[in-house]
C-alpha cells in the first residue's frame, strides 16, 4: 500500500510461525529502551495448541503511549493476521504496519502520540506452524466462530475476543477500528469488505475509510471493496465485531492479492515481489 504504512507484498517467502517469531524478537530487539519505554510493548495473550505442546506463548504488539498517559481516553486501532494460515501475503502488510510505525517516520511519531496499536500478526500460529491453508490444527476455519468461541477449542481466538470485549467495555477506551489482515487467492490488488447497516448514514461513514485508502495506495482498488451482510461470514471478525462495537467503530477485512495489482488506467498487472518492497 505505497504511501501509506505498509510495504507491499512478496506472495511465496511464507512467514512461518518461526521466522515471525524471529521477526517480533527483532522489533523488540532493534528499538533502544527508551523507545521501548515509551512506545512498543510485546503482549502475551493466549497459548495455542502446539505452543502447549512446545510450551511457547504468542501474543501480539502495543504501539503508542498507553501507559504513559492512564487518564487519557485511549484510542485504539486493533490489527489481526493470519487467521488464515495460508494467507502469508496478510504478514507482509502486518509487518510493513509494524516497521512503520516503531519508525522515525513524521506521521508514524504523530501516530504513536495520539493512537494506541494493538496488533496480534499471527491469530492461528498451528495452522502456520502445521502448512494448513485455512484451518486450524482441529480444523476449525477460526474465521466463522467469532460468535462463541471455545477457550478449548479456538485458543487463540477467544483470547484476543476476550481482549476486545474488555476494552469495548472500558470507558476510558475508544475502539476505533478493526481490522483483520487477509489475502486473496484469485482477486488483483487491495480491497475491503465492510459492513452493512440500518443506518444509512452509519454506512456511508463506513465508506470513508475504503476512499482514503483507494486515494493513498495505487494498489488498492475501491471498485473491487464492497459492503455485505452474508449469513455465512456472521461468524467473521468483521461482521461479529461491526455488530458488538458501537457505532464510532469501523470493522473491515484487508484483503490482498496474492499475486499483483492494476494501477489505475494500467491494463499491465504489477506482480508484488520482494524487490517492489516499499519500506
Ligand atoms: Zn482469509
Amino acid at each position: 500500500m505505497k504511501g501509506l504504512t505498509t510495504s507491499n507484498v512478496g506472495p511465496f517467502p511464507p512467514h512461518s510461525a518461526r521466522p515471525a517469531n524471529r521477526y517480533g524478537n527483532a522489533v523488540i530487539t532493534k528499538s533502544t529502551p527508551s523507545f521501548r519505554a515509551c512506545h512498543l510493548r510485546r503482549e502475551r495473550l493466549f497459548m495455542s495448541h502446539q505452543v502447549l505442546i512446545g510450551k511457547r506463548e504468542r501474543g501480539g504488539y502495543e504501539i503508542g503511549q498507553a501507559h504513559l498517559n492512564q487518564e487519557r481516553e485511549k484510542r485504539v486501532v486493533f490489527l489481526t493476521a493470519r487467521v488464515h494460515p495460508g494467507e502469508s501475503p496478510a504478514s507482509f502488510i502486518c509487518q510493513g504496519v509494524i516497521d512503520f510505525l516503531v519508525s522515525q517516520h513524521p506521521i508514524a511519531q504523530v501516530l504513536r502520540d495520539h493512537v494506541i496499536f494493538k496488533i496480534v500478526p499471527m491469530l492461528n500460529p498451528d495452522g502456520v506452524y502445521l502448512g494448513n491453508y485455512r484451518c486450524s490444527l482441529m480444523g476449525f476455519d477460526l474465521n466463522r466462530h467469532w460468535q462463541d468461541p471455545s477457550p478449548w477449542a479456538h485458543p487463540t481466538l477467544h483470547a484476543v475476543k476476550q481482549l476486545i470485549v474488555q476494552m469495548n467495555q472500558d470507558p476510558k477506551v475508544s475502539l476505533e477500528f478493526y481490522i483483520d489482515v487477509h489475502a486473496h487467492s484469485t482477486m488483483m490488488n487491495g480491497f475491503m469488505y465492510g459492513n452493512v447497516f440500518e443506518e444509512e448514514e452509519r454506512g456511508q461513514r463506513q465508506a470513508v475509510f475504503p476512499r482514503l485508502l483507494c486515494q493513498n495506495a495505487p494498489d488498492f482498488s475501491l471498485s473491487s471493496t464492497s459492503f455485505n451482510r452474508d449469513v455465512v461470514k456472521a461468524g467473521t471478525g468483521r461482521r461479529f465485531l461491526g455488530g458488538l462495537l458501537d457505532d464510532t467503530s469501523y470493522c473491515y477485512t484487508l484483503e490482498v492479492s496474492f499475486y499483483s495489482y492494476l494501477a489505475a488506467g494500467s491494463t499491465s498487472p504489477v506482480p508484488y515481489t520482494e524487490d517492489g518492497c516499499i519500506l
